[in-house]
């Protein structure tokens, strides 16, 4: 793919993954999320959103939980889009986004919106690159990001 093509693609997914976010159930103590997870081929292999199946479930983890396996051969050459940086620490739960992702093969994740320490101190991005990971910040789309999350932050 070439650079433009890739630029086209990751702003198209991220846009989706925003969407989705707009389909969480309301709550006053978690940011709203949508994720979405694209193989090599722009297939879409998995998606998810804050709270879909369960109060607590993080949007990257219901993504991740559709494929039937953490280790699926399509994950290595596929890219993760969250609107929300994936969580490298969290109070609901034992594991965070960041380490689920690193325990797939998935190489490349892009997000919108760094997220901001009203919860827990986001650091996923930092923890995933220093695993080795790529990881794209799409800062453009951060405003439509938080849209879904306003009643959240003090503006
Ligand atoms: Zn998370």
């Amino acid at each position: 793919m070439s650079l433009i093509d890739t630029v086209e693609s990751d702003q198209r997914w991220l846009r989706a993954a925003i969407e989705l976010s707009r389909s969480c159930p309301p709550s006053q103590t978690a940011f709203s999320v949508g994720a979405v997870i694209v193989d090599s081929g722009g297939a879409l292999v998995g998606e998810g959103y804050s709270r879909r199946d369960d109060p607590h479930d993080h949007a990257e983890e219901v993504a991740l939980r559709q494929l039937p396996d953490a280790k699926d051969p399509r994950l290595g050459a596929a890219t993760l889009y969250s609107s929300l940086e994936p969580c490298g620490a969290r109070s609901s739960r034992p594991r965070s986004c960041a380490s689920l992702i690193l325990d797939t093969p998935i190489q490349r994740i892009v997000f919108a919106w760094r997220e901001p320490s009203v919860f827990v101190t986001g650091e996923g991005a930092e923890l995933l690159r220093a695993a080795g990971r790529t990881v794209v910040e799409i800062p453009d789309l951060a405003p439509l990001a938080r849209e879904a999350n306003r009643h959240l932050l003090a503006e």
